[in-house]
């Protein structure tokens, strides 16, 4: 608690890595003889790991552990057949941060940040990061808290009616809960048709319900071909030349577990229903379906609740973002250049929601957060 001149918000994949560049920084302004920036990082969870703790015990990784690392450090080869599971990579964010020392507190919610001159002149041009165990006065906020606290669920007709249970992608905690079950899941990207195929061998009948027809990657599309698609298309735009980035490629990646379900256990996707009832659902064309539960499979949106004090502009639902000079990654507030955001998707850089992809940004932001404090203790 106390004056810190960064405080990072979520201690997941993102504010790791920005912790990791922020440290790597501070080592290069000791060299020059400048005093380091001082940083905590706060992250609500009782462990390590971020949203990768609450994965369903069959989520694999969709590449191999070699595309899957954070900077400094490459994640420990898994010596399974598959791809490796969430739980190797909950043990690698754990061993991440000890090895690198980073400065997490945990449990630590925010609750809120506001303006800190507001109440307090001497605080002036600071914000104030207001948590569950104090509050700290901060130079620079990076928020890192992800989506995986922001669950999304469209509105449907009859939804309040129906009896059966609801349940979103992240309480789904395996499919021996539903053994038996007549189950819809909703949605048409990879946490949908993973466990739309997680459910098949076990459920008694499983409808997957997709708004669109399903888009699969290409059986041999891994998560390294998506962070090579995506750093062409930046490279491209840059150039001012045409680019195609990774939704030009499909929205599934065709994980072994997706590709049985679908090559060999005839996994197929229908349309939306549209509404509801006691006891079912009922599609446009007249067709019904009874169904004992729904695991509503329809993504996230940015946790950024705790920002909502600083009316910071927004656009398409999150907050406008700039590029800080010299980067393409746009992880600056347009309307405050005192917030960042790191690893929440293309608008704050293409593939920043993945483990090999948030490094980029990540380091863009933790070097212009650095010059431009070092800049305001110059003048
Ligand atoms: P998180 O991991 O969610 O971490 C955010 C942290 O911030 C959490 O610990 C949270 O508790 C904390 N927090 C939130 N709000 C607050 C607050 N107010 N105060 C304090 N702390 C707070 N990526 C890949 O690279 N490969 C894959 O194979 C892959 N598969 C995926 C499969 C699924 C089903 C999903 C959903 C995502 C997958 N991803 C994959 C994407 C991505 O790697 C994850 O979404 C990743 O967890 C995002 O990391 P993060 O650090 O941004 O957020």
């Amino acid at each position: 608690m106390g004056d810190i001149d960064v405080c990072i918000i979520g201690g997941g994949q993102a504010g790791l890595s920005t912790a990791f560049y922020l440290r790597r920084t501070n080592r290069e302004r000791e060299r020059g003889g400048l005093a380091p920036l001082s940083t905590v990082v706060l992250d609500a969870r009782e462990n390590p790991g971020g949203a990768w703790v609450d994965g369903w015990p069959s989520l694999h990784l969709f590449s191999p552990a070699a595309y899957s690392s954070l900077p400094g450090w490459q994640m420990p080869a898994w010596t399974g057949s598959d791809t490796p599971p969430a739980s190797h990579v909950v043990a690698y964010l754990a061993a991440y941060e000890q090895r690198y020392d980073l400065p997490v507190r945990r449990p630590v919610r925010v609750t809120k940040v506001t303006e800190a001159g507001a109440s307090d002149a001497e605080a002036s041009g600071r914000l104030a990061v207001h948590t569950d165990a104090g509050t700290w006065l901060a130079r620079a906020v990076v928020n890192t808290t992800g989506t995986w606290d922001r669950p999304f669920v469209p509105t449907v007709p009859g939804m309040a009616v129906f009896t059966g249970r609801q349940l979103h992608t992240h309480q789904y905690a395996g499919p021996e809960a539903f053994a038996g079950l007549k189950v819809a899941v909703v949605g048409g990207g990879n946490s949908g048709a993973q466990i739309a195929a997680d459910l098949l061998p076990v459920a008694g009948r499983v409808h997957w319900v997709t708004s669109q027809p399903p888009r699969y990657l290409g059986d041999d599309v891994d998560g390294r071909v998506l962070f090579e698609t995506a750093t062409r298309a930046v490279a491209d735009r840059a150039a001012g030349r045409p680019s195609k980035g990774v939704a030009s490629l499909g929205d599934i990646v065709a994980v072994p577990a997706v590709r049985q379900a679908r090559d060999r256990d005839g996994l197929r996707a229908r349309p939306m229903f549209a509404h509801l009832t006691a006891t079912g659902a009922v599609w446009p064309n007249g067709s019904t379906a009874d169904l004992d539960a729904i695991v509503w499979a329809t993504g996230f949106r940015p946790a950024l609740r705790h920002l909502r004090h600083l009316g910071l502009a927004t656009r398409d639902g999150h907050p406008c973002t700039l590029a800080p000079e010299g980067s393409p990654h746009p992880t600056r507030s347009a309307s405050d250049p005192r917030v960042w955001f790191v690893g929440y998707g293309d608008w704050t850089g293409p593939a920043s929601a993945t483990l090999i992809g948030v490094s980029r940004p990540a380091r863009d932001t933790a070097e212009a957060i650095t010059a431009g404090l070092s800049a305001e203790v110059e003048l």
